[in-house]
């Protein structure tokens, strides 16, 4: 349910509408808009006679129920774009394309390093880095832990890029939100609520990828338990789902999750082609889709070497095509009034 407030409500009209809810063992979520301010109820059971007596209180406009599953993320409760803060950038600010950009795993200080200081240049404006990885085997490798994240702190300190990186486990929050500007929540624990909670107890913007075989609802739910907490900074990530070939592709990139979800959400929501195509040849054509598409950015692997990367090396662009991909963005955010939100340096030299 949510509470619509008159245009030129007062704050103590909120106030009101807030302690009525508090009264009947509900919680409030404001939504401040320029225009009016839109309150999301929070809780279970809503007696008719509740509704009756908020739409007779002062200030309030109306009172909907709000049909879908999904309350705090849905367009009905915010009806305007959502900009996600991340060190003084936005993502999905108007006319701005977000392209984060880094290796699938912090390696070393020198791979980081080198790896932020090209991406820069080429035009990323976040770098990625995993320091704790899910991986499918428990023998594969599993990351740095705190020592990664560290290198992404000084690779941070010195490109200003700020930093995109998972975190796995509860017990970690504290620890990843230490050295994260925005927290991954991976495809394998999308649905992990616990750890969706916890997140949604910080006030960190979380990119929250959509699980391996989750549908859009699904997803959006899972947005919801972070939102749910009073952290609204929820930015999307479509990485593919299973489908049934995965011979030629490791997922299916689900291209038409971006127009659906614009249209029931205010998030944002940016594509992962690395882990869409398993294959570093298609994460280019792929990435020029979800820029026409309507993504708000990009997520891309990048490895100064991927033929000796210890993880996602196959679908990992190295510098020089990276570069070439930022180069061909251009021209399509260009056509829809768009461009890069890090700025193009100079190019990289092969
Ligand atoms: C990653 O970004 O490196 C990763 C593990 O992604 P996903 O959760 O989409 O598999
Ligand atoms: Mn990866």
């Amino acid at each position: 349910m949510i509470v619509i407030m008159q245009t030129g409500a007062t704050s103590d009209n909120i106030e009101g509408v807030v302690r009525r809810l508090r009264e009947n063992g509900l919680r409030a979520q404001i939504s401040w808009g320029e225009e009016r301010t839109v309150i999301g109820v929070l809780g279970t059971g809503f007696p008719p006679e509740l509704e009756h007596s908020l739409e007779a209180l002062a200030g309030v406009e109306r009172v909907t129920r709000i049909t879908r599953p999904f309350k705090l993320a849905s367009r009905d409760f915010k009806p305007l774009d959502t900009a996600v803060p991340v060190d003084g950038l936005a993502v999905g600010a108007e006319g701005d394309f977000v392209v984060m950009a880094g290796p699938c795993s912090v390696e070393s200080r020198e791979q980081v390093l080198q790896t932020a200081r090209s991406v820069r240049k080429s035009g990323a404006a976040v770098l990625r880095g995993g320091a704790f990885k899910p991986r499918t085997s428990p023998y594969s490798f599993q990351g740095l832990g705190e020592d990664g994240l560290k290198l992404l702190a000084e690779a941070r300190a010195e490109t200003g890029l700020p930093i995109v990186t998972e975190v796995l486990d509860v017990r970690d929050v504290e620890i990843v939100a230490a050295y994260a500007d925005i927290l991954q929540i991976g495809a394998r624990n999308m649905q992990n609520y616990p750890l969706l909670r916890e997140v949604g107890n910080t006030r960190h913007s979380v990119l929250l990828k959509r699980g391996l075989s989750a549908t859009i609802e699904e997803w959006l739910l899972a947005a919801e338990y972070i939102m749910a907490g009073g952290n609204l900074n929820v930015i999307l990530c479509e990485r593919g789902i299973r489908g049934f070939d995965s011979q030629y592709t490791r997922n299916v990139l689900d291209i038409s999750a971006v127009p659906v979800v614009k249209r029931l959400s205010h998030l944002p929501v940016i594509i992962d082609p690395s882990h869409a195509a398993g294959k570093w040849y298609l994460v280019k054509p792929l990435a020029l889709a979800a820029a026409a598409a309507g993504a708000d950015g990009l997520l891309i692997e990048v490895h100064p070497s991927p033929d000796h990367a210890l993880s996602d090396g196959p679908q990992s662009l190295n510098l020089q095509n990276f570069d070439d991909l930022m180069c061909a963005l251009q021209p399509i955010l260009a056509a829809s009034g768009r461009r890069l939100a890090g700025g193009r340096l100079e190019p990289v030299s092969a």
